[in-house]
């Protein structure tokens, strides 16, 4: 989206689209944007100050490269204060040192770590440390090139950019997407994958992805979104958007691979319905041919996760009880929590059914 839609976006929040009971979603704007001393010498970083400052945000510059004043009182305080941050910093030297990311992708890599929705069962919680600012990297450009070292020898690598961020979410401001979309168009042996539940896709339209980013939308059932899914756009919203990246470039869409991520699964009084209903969306908007994939993921929590979602989200009303699930240990003996295995089995196979029947030529890359 072009920085002047961008504010005209902004300008229409609330306003109903023409006939249709639509709200327009509001893009995040931060209530705070600071940046450290070594960021704003990146051109990158120059890039969104200038990006911000024309958004009508006023910036502030550190003559150094600690951030404070992200703590409150108490750690509900802190979310608050934390989520209305956004912060311009160099990603440190460990981000250079990719880390494989199965079953998504070869490897992961980072162009920002947080996120301004609030969804309450983040999958965030509990893998980030110190308050959830949204830190968004200035050196760019030596991530993206970093990411060449890890091309695997005569074969297709792929490459995750969502493990710690939903970068749609703040590409108004970045414009981040825009420029590693380009990078991977000009990289014909490695691919990009992402995913979202925003739907300002306009800016991506247009770009030369050569076919070689895979754009997935998050969706679940309504009654999930509505309930858990605090700051991000409505479901028929982003399933708007999903068509809209798929279509092909002449008919005024992106022409992009496209793919589904439903998560998290849950069992949610009548679920077969509820997400039906969401099927029965997702099968009137993709009525084209489209390369497209699904990823099913069930709801899961860990110990750690719990208390970091309890402490955000003292009031949720997520299942988060660990008598009525089962428990799954990983190599370094971390326990997961997860749907007992007749319930596994039975949201499976209908899972499989459902997009069997209704997507024969789409590809189920996983179900965990
Ligand atoms: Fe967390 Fe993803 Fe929701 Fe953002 S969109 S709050 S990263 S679950």
């Amino acid at each position: 989206m072009e920085l002047l839609s961008v504010l005209e976006h902004i300008d229409q929040e609330a306003k109903v689209i023409q006939g249709e009971d639509v709200k327009v979603f509001k893009p995040w704007m931060p209530k705070r944007v600071v940046f450290t001393a070594d960021a704003i010498e990146q051109p990158y970083g120059q890039r969104i100050f200038e990006r911000v400052t024309r958004l009508g945000l006023q910036p502030e510059v550190l003559k150094n490269n600690r951030i404070t004043g992200l703590r409150g009182e108490t750690e509900r305080e802190t979310y608050k204060i934390a989520k209305n941050t956004l912060a311009i910093v160099n990603a440190p030297k460990g981000a250079f040192n990719l880390r494989p990311i199965p079953p998504s992708a070869d490897w992961q890599f980072h162009l920002a770590e947080g996120c301004p929705a609030h969804c309450q069962y983040c999958y965030l919680a509990g893998s980030l440390q110190g308050p959830p600012a949204i830190r968004v990297f200035a050196n760019l450009p030596e991530i993206l090139e970093n990411t060449v070292k890890f091309e695997r020898l005569n074969q297709i690598t792929s490459y995750e950019a969502s493990c710690y961020t939903d970068p749609l979410s703040l590409e108004h401001l970045t414009g981040g997407l825009q420029e590693t979309i380009e990078f991977f168009g000009n990289r014909p042996m490695s691919h990009l994958r992402f995913v979202t539940k925003f739907d300002a896709v306009d800016s991506l339209i247009g770009l030369q992805h050569n076919g070689r980013t895979r754009f997935r939308c998050s969706l679940n059932a309504d009654a999930v979104a509505r309930r858990l899914e605090g700051g991000t756009p409505k479901i028929d919203a982003r399933i708007k958007a999903l068509r809209k990246m798929a279509l092909p470039k002449l008919q005024g869409g992106g022409g992009y691979p496209i793919g589904v991520v439903l998560a998290p699964i849950m069992p949610i009084p009548d679920w077969e319905t509820a997400y039906g209903n969401l099927f029965d969306k997702l099968q009137q908007q993709l009525n084209f041919d489209c390369d497209l994939t699904f990823e099913l993921i069930t709801h899961r929590f860990t110990p750690g996760s719990k208390d970091v979602l309890l402490e955000w989200y003292p009031n949720t009303s997520l299942d988060l009880e660990e008598s009525t699930r089962s428990t799954k240990r990983n190599k370094f003996g971390g326990v997961k929590y997860v749907y007992v295995k007749e319930m596994m089995l039975g949201l499976k196979a209908y899972f499989e059914q459902q997009i069997g029947k209704r997507f024969p030529q789409a590809r189920i890359l996983y179900w965990t």
